[in-house]
């Protein structure tokens, strides 16, 4: 990436997500100069066919080929330092699954794998609301919580590659099970499941009967995004949700806060798209949860620039990283 001759003609990156996996390609000066997308494959053979949809998408997003190019990817669970998705939840039948491996045998040019969060924390990083800063996180809050971390000016992966599961620290040992067989992580709480589960707790016993109405009238369907529709309608009690949930936030971000002492918080994710509602509810909590708040500067609170396109971003700029 960085020498005369090894620049490629085009960065390509491939988010793949539950249901799509999303691309884009970037020119020299990290705009995104094209977009394609093709269904997440899924069944017995999804594997070997997820392998072919990345390889059709790099082709089609490439410039004069593949080789001329450099391909990241993006890919949802535990990545390896070597690009081998070891456990993934939500892609059917994957254990040890050589993802860099098998692209390399089929594509030429420099090939990049991380997981998805730590990709969009690059796009952010570099490209976006943490661009300038050496000390950032990036917290992605949606169905679940995922992250990454750049400390010192250097993206951090660990020793396993596994470094920025933010979602999975125990916020209490005695709270609801999670997917990961433990209970209380922070991803129960402070995600669009947690929002979800905040809300349907407060529905029953006849509150939140504004939400409720939202959700159709049954207060099991409730969901995050029917809180936001009646919290945007000015009801106290879902607004007192919000609050709540804020309050979850506020508090990974308080102990993240004490364990890597960042500048800027970037969250993304889908509830990314409520940042009004829920910005001022975080930071207040956050302001009055701060470790040794006379000693140091506030990290500040942002939320993510690139949306949708962070994931598929920041794999296109992980080659040369
Ligand atoms: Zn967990």
């Amino acid at each position: 990436m960085k020498g005369a001759g090894t620049v490629p003609a085009r960065r390509i990156g491939i988010d793949v997500g539950g249901t799509k996996a999303l691309g884009v390609a970037l020119d020299s000066a990290g705009r995104v100069v094209a977009e394609g997308r093709r269904p997440t494959p899924r069944g017995a053979d999804s594997l070997d066919a997820l392998i072919d949809v990345l390889v059709e998408l790099a082709q089609v997003l490439g410039h004069e080929g593949v080789a001329n190019s450099s391909l990241g990817i993006g890919v949802p669970g535990l990545v390896t330092r070597e690009g081998v998705l070891r456990a993934a939840p939500n892609l059917d039948g994957v254990a040890d699954f050589d993802v860099r491996g098998l692209l390399a045998d089929r594509v030429g040019g420099s090939i990049a794998v991380d997981n998805d969060a730590t990709c969009a924390a690059v796009a952010e990083w570099q490209l976006g609301a943490g661009v300038g800063s050496s000390d950032m996180m990036l917290i992605t809050l949606g169905t679940g919580i995922g992250g990454g971390l750049v400390a010192n000016g250097v993206l951090q992966r660990g020793v396993n590659g596994f470094a920025g599961e933010f979602g999975h620290m125990v916020v209490h040992p005695d709270g609801p099970r999670c997917p990961c067989g433990r209970r209380g992580c922070w991803e129960r709480y402070a995600s669009g499941s947690g929002l979800a589960m905040l809300a349907r707790e407060a529905a029953t016993g006849r509150r939140l009967q504004n939400v409720v109405v939202h959700a159709g009238g049954d207060p099991q369907a409730v969901r995050g995004e029917h809180v936001q529709a009646a919290a945007r309608d000015g009801d106290p009690e879902a607004l007192a949700v919000i609050d709540d949930f804020a309050r979850w936030v506020a508090l990974g971000l308080s102990n993240l806060t004490n364990a890597f002492d960042p500048e800027l918080f970037v969250l993304g994710g889908g509830l990314a798209a409520g940042a009004d509602l829920y910005l001022d509810p975080i930071v207040r909590w956050y302001a009055g949860m701060l470790y040794q708040p006379d000693l140091r500067p506030m990290p500040r609170v942002e939320f993510a620039e690139w949306g949708p396109l962070a994931g598929a971003v920041g794999a296109a700029l992980l080659p040369g990283l």
